[in-house]
């Protein structure tokens, strides 16, 4: 008898084809297509495995699988999705599942899972990080969608995830859409911890004249304390690789232009639409935006005088307050990754569980961090903390470290360095902490100009006053 496939891969790019070999390493049939057929032959040639079968039409790939079918798809976000979509519409029938793995918009999300519950089909929003290595190893996979649809896909979903102290980093979020959201949220995060260790760099090379060298030495150092994680693990790795067409290390010949995809932006208006402060993650898309203007950049430092402020710190005091900064840092940022995630959970009815979230971020993906797992220990012991400011561990480093933030900055501004997001982490903790904002000015002027009232510190009610000179 003709062997039945566990799942069908729809997309052999590098996500799809690692994906699909790392479902194939652990024990099920995986059916591989491609829309390109070239790309099919390719991959099965590069890739021999006895549990990777390839199709080169949606019609034999459906017809492969086992009921109720699995179809995943890990193509190109966007219109793609809904194309492949229709086409697979009339080739399955109710209770099968379609699990989008791609880097959906999770308002799309929303809507194609309403419009295939329609057609008696689930839809699971699959929010994947890890790149290829970790399609591959074992990425960070965040599941949403019918909590039935994804019971039947979850024992494939775990056992290719990463695991974090045995634990699979694949856990189910929530409705359609919230698995989206979260991966959505994790890649904002994941701009601000590039941008605030991009200005770490520009720190320890610029003020402390560090070598690359010297920098692969600090970052490697970093990685081995509070600071250890995957991208301070690559950082470090990176300030040793040689330029493999001329001399010197390749980081000193990279364009000093930062590419994006669009999730930073994605979660930085939602989170204007929800009314919530991501600042550091705005601040660091847009740090990618202004990166981009090479030419303008160019010309301004030309014109725009720098400002010729002096470093008072010796090296060693110079790169243990750069450390504390970016850890102070990267606390904020994750706060605010978390403070739009709380939001999101009221505002569509989702329930989400930031303790287990934090807990799939531990492995696989690109923000893995030592940290993570305090910041699981600090939801699982206050499910209802409203910041991560507020746990009594971030709390204590934040006051222990914040000092050093402040300079870090200071120095920054005093060097004419660009460091957006270090100066915006210093914003957010002072607008935080803000007995004073500067709002009732704002009321004031409000009510002077438009008679928007305004509210008492000393009585109920909302207020207009006749103000006695109009301008
Ligand atoms: P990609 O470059 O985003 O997309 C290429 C794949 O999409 C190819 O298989 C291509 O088929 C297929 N495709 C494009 N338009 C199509 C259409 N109209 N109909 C059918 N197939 C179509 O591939 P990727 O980098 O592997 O990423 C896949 C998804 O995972 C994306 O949503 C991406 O954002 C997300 N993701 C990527 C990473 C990463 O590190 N790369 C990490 C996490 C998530 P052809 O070969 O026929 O053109």
């Amino acid at each position: 008898m003709e062997m039945k496939m566990d799942i069908g891969m729809v997309g052999l790019a590098v996500m799809g084809r690692s994906l699909a070999l790392n479902m194939a390493d652990n024990g099920f049939q995986v059916g591989a297509y491609n829309r390109s057929s070239a790309v099919t032959e390719q991959v099965m040639r590069d890739h021999p495995h006895e549990n990777l079968h390839p199709y080169y039409s949606l019609i034999d790939l459906v017809s492969a699988l086992k009921r109720p079918r699995r179809v995943m798809l890990m193509i190109q976000a966007g219109k793609a999705v809904d194309t492949v979509i229709e086409q697979l519409i009339p080739l399955l029938d109710d209770g099968d599942m379609i699990l989008d793995g791609g880097n959906s918009f999770f308002e799309d999300t929303r809507r194609r899972a309403d419009y295939l519950a329609q057609r008696g089909i689930h839809y699971l929003g699959v929010g994947i990080s890890g790149g290829e290595e970790g399609a591959r190893r074992g990425p960070s996979i965040m599941p949403g969608g019918n909590p039935a649809a994804y019971e039947a896909v979850r024992p494939i979903l775990e056992a290719i995830s990463a695991k974090a102290e045995g634990q699979p980093c694949c856990a189910y979020i929530g409705p359609e859409g919230a698995g989206h959201y979260v991966k959505m949220v994790h890649n904002g995060i994941e701009y601000a911890d590039m941008q605030l260790i991009a200005e770490s760099y520009l720190l320890l090379k610029y003020v402390g004249g560090l070598t690359n060298a010297e920098l692969a030495e600090v970052y490697a150092a970093w990685d081995t304390g509070e600071l250890r994680s995957y991208l301070i693990g690559i950082t470090a790795r990176i300030f040793r690789e040689h330029d493999d067409l001329t001399a010197g290390e390749l980081v000193d010949h990279i364009l000093d232009s930062a590419s994006q995809k669009g999730t930073g932006r994605w979660a930085s208006i939602e989170a204007l639409k929800q009314g919530v402060d991501i600042s550091m993650i705005t601040t660091a898309a847009n740090a990618r935006v202004m990166s981009n203007d090479l030419a303008r950049r160019e010309q301004a430092y030309r014109l725009i005088e720098r400002p010729t402020g002096k470093n008072p710190l010796e090296r060693t005091a110079l790169i243990e307050t750069v450390r504390q900064a970016l850890y102070t840092g990267k606390i904020i940022a994750y706060a605010q990754g978390f403070a739009l995630l709380r939001d999101a959970s009221e505002c569509y009815g989702w329930n989400l569980h930031f303790g287990e979230i934090a807990s799939i971020f531990r492995a696989g993906c690109i923000i893995q961090a030592a940290f993570l797992n305090d910041i699981t220990d600090a939801f699982c012991k206050q499910p209802a903390l409203s910041s991560l400011l507020f746990d009594e561990f971030f709390l204590s480093r934040v006051n222990k470290y914040q000092n050093s933030l402040r300079a870090a900055a200071t120095l920054g501004i005093s060097a004419g360095l660009a460091l957006p997001a270090t100066l915006a982490a210093v914003s957010y903790l002072d607008s935080f902490r803000a007995r004073a904002a500067g709002a009732n000015l704002i009321q004031a002027q409000r009510d002077f100009f438009g008679a928007h009232t305004y509210q008492r510190i000393d009585r109920e009610g909302i207020y207009h006053h006749e103000w006695s000179e109009k301008a």
